[in-house]
């Protein structure tokens, strides 16, 4: 039985490594935390809990073709059902009127018609195009030249019914998300549109996202992240896979071009194969002792985007239970910090998950989505990170608490998690969990397998863009369907 390391577990890594076990393989994940998830995660702070990774799943409606995935590596069980979110995101506005995103089209449409009449053609025009959407989902497909034992069927149907919205697909690539919005005449309504992703992505993210809504899908797991990562764990252990946390890979092994093995902080690991499911584009600089010099990689080293965030956890003493799950807040003037800009504050309100806060506290969470990698590294460099996390900290309490008075008087808790902290904790390439898809730009689908070198795999979110869990469960059964067609096995 060839034996296989799997570098990481996040949700690629296990991905991998139950359909690596399932093959028959002699599997080992090496991960370099204590606990199985990656960038999906949630922690604790003092009595409070934050939601710090999934916000939905893509996939988790049955009726998506990669929900089988999702069942097959366990992740979705009996213990997490599915909870539909509706309404998404809502504007309290200026006259205490509340504005609300609903995920499904009908009710989004009237909604954001009667509050912003001005707007109706527009606000039609992007409801046919969600509609247009609905039916365009992440299709599962099996490896070329791998033998599947179970393999999965086109659907030529379903793959037909997807052409209204790739006729779309030109238009909405070349038009920036913002300036999709920008074609909304009611502030209010572009400060909701305008937080559903972050800014830089092109318009088809954003209408693809909410026709993914619209569809039924992107529920939310009960017990989110951890939950999920600690399913497909156990899942994985069941199945006889084994793994070591606290384990960090330094290097990975070759000789002759072919994989030997992983050199780690507890020691050498042989293996015949290693998938790799830390970040690539820091994987394939770091973890190698020859630069890899392959077009593929190339490309990715010159065109990653990175999707980076700055993560709010509050604890605060209050029952906030009169907000909504997810508030918007528009601002007046931007929040500017650390190099970005935020023209509204997208606050996630945890007060019905008694699970997240003591009795009559609340826990709420917010992500400042934008590029500042770069400001807390030279902040780590020059000794002023600590004082630069606090100082936003106090800023931006002192801007919520404008909107939730609680926030400034009764808070118990904060916590900010900067790009560098997702660096420390996973290793993914400037601290990102997704790549940008911007306007005009291409959509990357990179290979996982270099010529250069055999017996090395790569999964993960940065593998097909934009990424996220999809991808990552994805990209990590795929790596298996690869490993399978390389050494003639069947895959399970
Ligand atoms: C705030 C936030 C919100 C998000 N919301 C959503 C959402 O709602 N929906 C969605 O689809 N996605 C969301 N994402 C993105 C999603 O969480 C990630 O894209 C996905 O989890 C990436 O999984 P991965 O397995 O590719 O990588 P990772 O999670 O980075 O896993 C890699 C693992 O490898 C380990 N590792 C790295 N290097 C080494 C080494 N040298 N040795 C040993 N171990 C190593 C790391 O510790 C980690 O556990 C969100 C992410 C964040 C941060």
């Amino acid at each position: 039985m060839s034996k296989v390391v799997v570098i990481g577990a996040g949700i690629s890594g296990l991905s991998a490594g139950i359909y690596a076990v399932r093959a028959g393989f002699d599997v080992t994940i090496l991960e370099q935390h204590n606990i199985p998830g990656g960038l999906s995660t949630s922690w604790s702070r003092k009595g409070y809990y934050f939601e710090g990774g999934m916000h939905w799943l893509t996939g988790s409606s049955p009726k998506m073709p990669l929900n089988k995935v999702w069942r097959e590596v366990g992740a979705l069980q009996d213990n997490n059902p599915i909870e539909l979110r509706d309404p998404l995101y809502n504007i309290i506005d200026e006259n205490g009127k509340v504005l609300s995103l609903y995920r499904f089209l009908p009710q989004m449409e009237k909604a954001l018609i009667e509050y912003a009449p001005e707007d109706k053609h527009m606000i039609k025009k992007m409801c046919r195009a969600v509609k247009d959407f609905t039916n365009f989902h992440m299709p599962v497909f099996d490896t070329r030249g791998c033998k599947c034992r179970n393999p999965v069927p086109v659907n030529l149907v379903e793959l037909m019914k997807m052409l209204p919205a790739v006729l779309r697909v030109p238009y909405l690539t070349n038009t920036s998300y913002m300036e999709y919005i920008a074609k909304f005449k009611n502030k209010n309504l572009r400060h909701l549109l305008g937080s559903v992703i972050g800014y830089r992505y092109n318009a088809l993210s954003f209408i693809y996202t909410l026709g993914s809504f619209a569809s039924g899908d992107c529920g939310y797991p009960e017990g989110g992240s951890i939950r999920m990562a600690n399913n497909m764990l156990e899942t994985y252990k069941a199945l006889g896979g084994k793994i070591e946390f606290r384990t960090k890979v330094e290097n990975v092994r070759v000789e002759d071009y072919m994989v030997k093995g992983v050199v780690t902080n507890k020691g050498d690991f042989d293996a015949d194969a290693v998938i790799v499911t830390q970040d690539a584009r820091a994987a394939v600089d770091n973890l190698f002792d020859t630069m890899i010099d392959e077009p593929w990689v190339n490309t990715m080293r010159h065109e990653a985007v990175t999707e980076q965030n700055i993560f709010i956890g509050m604890g605060v003493k209050a029952d906030l239970s009169r907000l909504p799950y997810c508030c918007v807040f528009p601002l007046e003037k931007p929040f500017e910090y650390a190099g970005c800009k935020w023209n509204e504050l997208r606050i996630y309100n945890y007060s019905k998950y008694k699970e997240h806060a003591p009795e009559g506290c609340t826990s709420l969470t917010c992500l400042l989505i934008g590029e500042s990698y770069y400001f807390w590294k030279a902040a780590k460099n020059d000794g002023t990170y600590k004082d630069k996390k606090k100082e936003l900290g106090d800023l931006f309490i002192k801007e919520l608490s404008k909107f939730i008075p609680e926030v400034g008087s009764d808070l118990e808790v904060i916590d900010v998690a900067t790009p560098c902290t997702y660096e420390r904790y996973t290793g993914s390439y400037e601290g990102s969990w997704m790549s940008v898809w911007e306007k005009g730009g291409k959509q990357y689908n990179y290979p996982q397998t270099l010529d250069s070198i055999w017996g090395v795999y790569f999964a993960g979110q940065r593998i097909q863009m934009p990424g996220g869990l999809p991808i990552a469960v994805y990209t990590g059964r795929q790596a298996v369907q690869f490993l399978c067609r390389d050494t003639g096995v069947e895959f399970v």
